[in-house]
This record gives C-alpha cells, structure tokens and sequence, in this order.
C-alpha cells in the first residue's frame, strides 16, 4: 500500500530524499510553503540548543503534525571539524517518525567534505580559488556585513571586481546550503538510503522498524592472554518498542596483542 510521508524542506531537499523511499513504495510530499528558519532555535544559522537528533527528529514530528499524515521526515544537515580535528566532516541526518505507531528510525551520512575558504586580497588569489572549485558547486562572497549567496563562480567574480577595490580584502566561501552543494547532494541521497535500510529491519517480536545494530559492545579477547580490550567483539539490537535485543557476535574473535591494557599496557 501506497504510504504518504510528508517533509519539512525549502531547499528542495525533498527530492534528493524521495527517491530512496520508492524503494519503500512511499510518496514523499513537500511542505515547501513552512519556513523552517522560523522554527527559530534550532534552524539556519540561528543559536542551537539541541543536538542535530534532536532537531531531526522535532522537524519530523513538525513535518506530521502539519501534513495530518501518520508519518513525516525530518533533515538535519551540519558541518563540523572531522576526527582529530583534521579536515570538515559532514554530518546529515534524516529522521523519520511514525505518530500513530509511535515510533523514530533515523538515517546518517558522516564522512569527509571538501568545504573551502579563502581570504582573497587580489586577483590572482581569486583565479587560484576559482579554478579549485568543484562543477556545480555554489559561492558566497562576504566582507563585514555585506553577504551575497547562491553565486556562480562567473557571478563571485563580478561580485569580487567592486569588494576588492572597496574594502581590499573578502571571504570568499562554499554555499553549504543544500541546493548550492553538490557533494552534500549526494550525502543527503546516502542517508536517505541508510534511513530506508533501518527502516526495512523490523523487530521479530513486534514488526516496529529501526531494529539496526547501533550499539556496539566492546570486550574482544586478547589473542594471548584473553583479557577483553576496548575493541568491539559484538553489535547489540534494541527494539525502541518492546525492548527485544537481539546480539551479532563481530567476525574478529580476538584482538591483536597490541590493544590489550595487560600485553600492551
Ligand atoms: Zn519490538
Ligand atoms: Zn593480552
């Protein structure tokens, strides 16, 4: 049967989204006319008081409430430094929440990003710039308070003519917006297809979907001496209803020697 799903978007995001869920057989719906930013503290470049989960999982409810529809999805799409602090990791978020089953699966995309951004003080910088920018992808200009978005590399170029004689100096930056990056594009599209996966693993009790193995229990045995390490030796199932577990012992049964606190202290 044909479900409708409703989203939360304004930056077309519902398209990158729907294509994954035919898989599913569900028609997504667009609530383009709700502006998310108005949602006030946890959209756009606005303060944040919650965590990107939470603020996936509100817009969801939103999307829902909004729709009338039994179910609805919420996006989340942020950047931050990577591991270790090298390099700017993305993190997009797609949550789905059924209101009348009671239930939340929420599907993620976390890798590495090839964000760029320069301080451009004269022309040959700028051509530098520009040329290392990816098809596709769009430009913001600022410099103090003056912003403009959405630009082509043609565009920022004009643009860049009157900042550098005006002030001499601009930043010159990615639109990390959804519609204006390529690259989040396509992560968008791989957390949709993580959020259909961990929907169509349901609990073998109850039927509720999002039975995934997220939770990783560590203790792997050291390959000498058998004191369990840090490392994963199993991944653990939970039913977010009925509370069904379900354990997937790791490949590895033993860790190296290298990771044991007796062997390798
Ligand atoms: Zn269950
Ligand atoms: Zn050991």
């Amino acid at each position: 049967m044909m479900r409708r799903v409703a989203v939360l978007t304004r930056h077309n995001k519902g398209r990158l989204i729907s294509q994954a869920l035919l898989e599913l057989g569900w028609q997504l719906t667009e609530l383009d006319s709700f502006d998310t930013d108005s949602l006030g503290s946890f959209a756009g470049e606005r303060p944040r008081f919650m965590s990107p989960d939470e603020c996936a999982l509100r817009k969801a409810a939103i999307a829902a409430e909004l729709s009338g529809y039994d179910t609805g999805i919420g996006s989340e799409g942020s950047f931050a430094p990577g591991p270790y602090g090298i390099g700017t990791f993305n993190l997009e978020l797609i949550c789905c929440v059924n209101i009348s089953a009671g239930w939340a699966v929420t599907g993620r995309f976390y890798g590495p990003t090839n964000v760029q951004q320069w301080t451009i003080s004269n022309n040959e910088a700028l051509d530098q710039a520009l040329a290392s920018v990816p098809e596709g992808q769009k430009l913001l200009v600022q410099q103090h308070r003056y912003i403009r978005k959405g630009l082509s590399p043609a565009e920022a170029r004009q643009q860049a003519g009157s900042l550098l004689i005006n002030g001499g100096e601009f930043i010159l930056g990615f639109d990390l917006r959804a519609h204006c990056c390529p690259e989040r594009q396509q992560h968008i599209r791989l957390a949709a297809a993580d959020l259909v996966q961990r929907i169509k693993h349901q609990c073998a009790r109850c039927s509720t979907p999002g039975f995934w193995p997220d939770k990783p229990i560590s203790g792997l045995p050291c390959e000498e001496c058998g004191t369990p390490s840090t490392l994963t030796q199993a991944r653990q199932a939970c039913c977010q209803r009925c509370g069904y577990t379900e354990t997937y012992g790791s490949e590895q049964r033993y860790a190296a020697a290298l990771y044991c606190q007796v062997c390798n202290p």
